[in-house]
């Protein structure tokens, strides 16, 4: 079997990081291929000396021009392979798919050891991104494996076109199998486990939502947030579905504000709130962030609790730095309207901004607004989104909720 693959083999000294079994081959450290990979292929990773080192799945087109997947010689990259992993991450889950009605996602990534595979559970409703080379070749293979191991009614592919470009691959979009997702689907959120309370039910949109139609990896942090909410004026910035919002105004928040840019995020969020938290003031807000809360500042207005949760700023290296001066604006802003003794809840998802840098540039926005700000929680991604801890790169949601004087 091995034979028949073709090979990667690894400069001299590049050999290390496969050793510890993290999984991408970036170009620059090939010296050469053996044989004619086609793009996707099952290939071996060789060193320099000829020791085999793990199997992997070839990309053609990407900076990251292999992906390992097995460790073992013995192991065959194969649709029992794709299964047996599969089964892995949803035991993985067991415990966080209480309702028939769960949204959580099943399958992430590298993060699950199978590079390229994304699968969020919608209900009935599988929602997949295939998202490298090779899972855009095995479509059928995970399509036959979902539909076997979890009976969906429908397996819909959102394949992100910012992702796919990069490995030379269209956009994609369209059912793989089944019936079509209904447009607006009610559906309950995971929670913390262990935790008494039941989330509500929200309107999640798997069809044009953005991301597969929810920010799932959020969940839980909704519920820490609305811990704090009890009686506050809230401010809800980059709203989108609302889900911030919903969960602090079962929790008493007294009067809501939330923003977002994009009017269908905030038609989404209206019907939220409408839905389960009707008796709450709202009011909902299409603006630009950066120049509303300016806005609001030279209006001298005040908020008791205030939510950030801007989209990712940084999609490569070089943005890092753009990335933590819009980071630190919005922040600044944020801190100028809280009253004292009010609460910041400010998070990035950046992968490339560390929890370190985010903090230092919460602490640049605090000495600027000359506020004291204690951190009282810090947060991550949800229990859905598992951080691999020989894959680093899988984690990049870091919250931090802060009191704020
Ligand atoms: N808090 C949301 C997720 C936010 S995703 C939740 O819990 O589900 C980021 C949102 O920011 C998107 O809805 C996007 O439309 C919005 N957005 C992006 N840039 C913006 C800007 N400059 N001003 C206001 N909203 C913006």
């Amino acid at each position: 079997m091995s034979q028949r693959n073709p090979s990667i083999i690894l400069k001299a000294g590049r050999e290390r990081p496969l050793q510890q079994r993290h999984p991408w081959v970036f170009s620059g450290a090939i010296q050469a291929v053996r044989g004619t990979p086609h793009a996707g292929a099952v290939v071996e990773l060789l060193s320099a000396d000829g020791n085999w080192l793990a199997r992997g799945f070839y990309s053609s087109e990407s900076q990251i021009r292999v992906r390992a997947a097995c460790w073992e010689e013995s192991e065959a990259l194969d649709a029992n392979w794709l299964r047996r992993r599969i089964t892995r991450a949803l035991q993985a889950r067991a415990q966080l798919l209480e309702w028939p009605d769960s949204a959580c996602r099943l399958i992430f990534s590298e993060s699950d050891a199978i590079p390229g595979l994304i699968v969020d559970r919608y209900g009935p409703f599988l929602v997949v991104q295939l998202l490298t080379q090779a899972m855009a070749a095995w479509a059928g293979e995970v399509t036959a494996a979902l539909r076997e191991l979890l009976q969906p009614r429908g397996i819909y592919e959102r394949s992100d076109a910012e992702v796919r470009a990069k490995e030379g691959l269209p956009a994609r979009e369209g059912l793989l199998w089944g019936e079509f997702p209904p447009e607006q689907l009610p559906l309950r959120p995971i929670r913390q486990p262990g935790s008494g309370s039941i989330p509500p039910p929200m309107l999640i949109d798997l069809r044009t939502g953005q991301k597969t139609g929810h920010y799932l990896d959020q969940t839980i942090n909704r519920a820490r947030v609305a811990a704090y909410s009890a009686g506050t004026r809230l401010l809800d910035c980059f709203c989108y579905s609302g889900g911030f919002s919903l969960y602090a105004a079962q929790a008493g928040a007294a009067s809501l504000t939330l923003v977002d840019s994009s009017a269908s995020a905030l038609e989404l969020a209206r019907a939220n709130l409408q839905l389960g938290a009707p008796e709450t003031p709202a009011e909902f807000v299409e603006a630009d962030l950066f120049q509303l809360l300016r806005r609001y500042r030279a209006e001298g207005r005040t908020f008791d609790l205030i939510i950030l949760d801007p989209p990712k700023f940084a999609h490569s290296q070089p943005q890092v730095e753009r990335a933590a001066r819009g980071y630190k604006d919005i922040n600044l802003l944020a801190l100028q309207l809280l009253t004292p003794g009010g609460i910041l809840a400010t998070f990035s998802c950046s992968g490339l901004v560390s929890s370190d840098l985010f903090q230092k540039i919460v602490f640049g926005a605090a000495l600027d607004a000359r506020r004291d700000v204690q951190i009282v929680e810090r947060l991550a991604q949800g229990p859905d989104h598992p951080v691999l801890l020989t894959f680093p790169e899988g984690e990049y949601l870091k919250g931090l909720i802060c009191r704020v004087w």
